[in-house]
């Protein structure tokens, strides 16, 4: 058996594996249900996305639809791009 042979398996040991880049989406109701607010975070991102989002790093896009606030976060990996 070679060096190298031996050497393989612990270097898989070290070897990270990349953490999946998808995506949660966070219901919030609050107010006895007449609020509600959909969040929708990139997972493993650079940066931890705050909730309540208003004041996120990322720059999070607000929308309002049918009564619901809809807070979509920008990766800041740049995963929208990929997809
Ligand atoms: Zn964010």
């Amino acid at each position: 058996m070679k060096f190298s042979q031996l050497l393989a398996p612990l270097i898989n040991l070290f070897r990270k594996p990349d953490p999946p880049k998808n995506w949660t989406i966070v219901e919030w109701i609050y107010d006895g249900g007449i609020e509600q607010e959909v969040h929708v975070i990139p997972n493993n991102d650079h940066i931890i996305h705050e909730i309540p989002s208003d004041h996120c790093p990322c720059g999070v896009h607000w929308e309002r639809e049918n009564g619901i606030n809809l807070y979509t976060h920008h990766s800041l990996d740049g995963r929208e791009k990929h997809e």
